[in-house]
């Protein structure tokens, strides 16, 4: 691919010409084409059990918000028939409430093909990806700015006029969850198909469940349509914020008031969002468009994890009753509760935009300084300025404490609303891990170079 697209903030041009293959890049390329050990994620059996555990661990969550005020379902006793009793009980919510309803499935892919006929056809901003294994950068058309807002102004003029309620998505969450679910799988199958077709397979282990984890192709698009950053970035994300909303809506209805807080969890993680489609050119840089095949880890995270498990609060705060009425915090707590969130962003947002901007324009001044930065063999820059010289993933300790000051106006009665806490945390724990060992590969002495000259990964002289 060959092109000159604009940068709209600097309107400097960048180029793409097509590039010569330097031995390395050669070289990064055959590699993809071998067979890679299934060593991930507890490997073949790890990922085989995370595909079927990962769904149930979901329906659990919600029949115990649904059913049980919150508090976590368990088995009576911890004997054979204890445990058999449970997921019996669990199977029967399933049947009985999150079976795949017509309803569920035309508004699923009603919204689904909204967000990319969006994604298609909105105007935006073209720019360049981060270079590819043989140098290659691909080209990103960024509307996702305009789609939010498109987005935002359609649902409310719809439910305005009638078409549906403000409560649908709440009223359709458990059988829409089950539709998004066997979309997830199904949906992974036809990348693994779209990937042969295209012989764009690469760093394949040869068995099924983990190579269907794991993904086929780092970058599936069907002409110029690019099917993980739609997945990454559309039908999910906007869908947990309208859940959020349509639970709000549905506390109104059945209480006449939206309580603090559930206004504060729908601000968060509208202000989230919006931060991300701002900043959407951000997600470039990521290890999910950077390196991540496409399989079933990311479908089954991005349309259905993230929109059906991040609503979780405020589902809670809507069925979590004290006597009789929804959780109410005070000022004092619900201030604390903010300043921990504005810490946690600040922190999440300047250090993803340091390296950003670092990346765009390798000059940009850093705290007024000129960034010092190791120049690696592989020709990219890593920098140790700024944030990036304190600890090697700063972003990701602020984006942790976000996640914990999400749940904090759930208060203390259940661990369920925490569960986006506990997992968010382990997420990023093992994420930094997955980082450092991809970096390590990609960069070899580079990358060891710049761990020894920034030891600290994610709090300073401490871890
Ligand atoms: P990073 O943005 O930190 O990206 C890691 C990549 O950045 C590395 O692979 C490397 O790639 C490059 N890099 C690392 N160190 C440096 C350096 N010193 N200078 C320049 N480049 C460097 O991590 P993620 O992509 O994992 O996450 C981005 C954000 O998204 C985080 O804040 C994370 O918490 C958030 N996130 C949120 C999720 C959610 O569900 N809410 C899910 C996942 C992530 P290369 O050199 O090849 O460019």
């Amino acid at each position: 691919m060959s092109g000159t697209v604009r940068n709209r903030n600097t309107t400097e041009k960048v180029h793409n010409e097509e590039p010569k293959l330097t031995e390395q890049q050669k070289k990064e390329l055959a590699d993809l084409k071998k067979i890679h050990p299934a060593n991930e994620f507890g490997g073949i059996v790890g990922t085989f059990l995370l595909i079927f555990i990962l769904p149930v661990v979901v329906y659990w969550i919600w029949a115990s918000i649904e059913f049980n005020q919150g508090y976590l379902l368990r088995p009576a006793t911890l004997s054979v028939d204890g445990v058999k009793d449970f997921f019996v009980t669990l199977y029967n919510y399933v049947i009985t409430y999150a079976y795949p309803t017509k309803e569920a499935a035309v508004i699923y892919f009603a919204w689904f093909f909204f967000q990319a006929f969006l994604q298609h056809f909105v105007p935006g901003r073209r720019v360049l990806g981060s270079p590819l294994p043989g140098g290659k950068r691909l080209e990103y058309t960024l509307n996702g700015w305009a789609s939010w807002w498109i987005t935002l102004i359609v649902i409310p003029v719809c439910i305005y006029f009638g078409l549906f309620k403000a409560t649908i998505l709440y009223d359709n969450y458990a059988p829409m969850m089950t539709v998004v679910n066997i979309w997830s799988f199904v949906f992974t199958i036809l990348l693994k198909v779209h990937a042969m077709i295209k012989d764009e397979e690469e760093r394949m282990s040869g068995h099924f469940f983990y190579d269907y984890w794991m993904g086929f192709a780092r970058n599936p698009r069907i002409g110029s349509f690019d099917l993980k950053l739609f997945c990454e970035a559309r039908p999910g994300l906007i869908l947990w914020v309208l859940m959020n909303f349509s639970i709000a809506a549905k506390q109104f209805e059945v209480y006449g008031e939206v309580s603090i807080s559930v206004i504060m969890v729908c601000c968060f993680h509208f202000w989230y969002i919006a931060d991300y489609y701002y900043h959407e050119e951000a997600i470039l840089t990521t290890m999910d468009i950077i390196t991540e095949k496409f399989g079933y880890m990311l479908v089954y995270g991005d349309l259905a994890w993230v929109p059906f498990t991040y609503c979780f609060q405020c589902y809670y705060l809507f069925k979590h009753l004290v006597d009789g009425q929804p959780i109410h915090i005070s000022i004092g707590y619900a201030c604390f509760v903010l300043g921990l969130k504005a810490f946690g962003f600040y922190l999440f947002r300047w250090v993803n935009s340091q390296k950003h901007a670092f990346r765009r324009n390798p000059e940009h001044l850093i705290w007024g300084k000129k960034p010092d930065y190791i120049l690696t063999k592989r020709g990219t820059k890593l920098l140790c300025s700024g944030f990036w010289g304190i600890c090697r993933h700063l972003n990701y300790t602020g984006d942790i404490i976000l996640s914990w000051a999400w749940c904090l106006p759930c208060q203390f009665d259940s661990a369920a609303p925490y569960f986006y806490g506990i997992y968010f945390t382990t997420l990023d724990l093992h994420r930094c891990w997955r980082d450092h060992n991809a970096c390590l590969e990609k960069y070899g002495d580079d990358w060891k170079n710049y761990c020894k000259r920034v030891p600290y990964v994610f709090i300073p002289k401490v871890f």
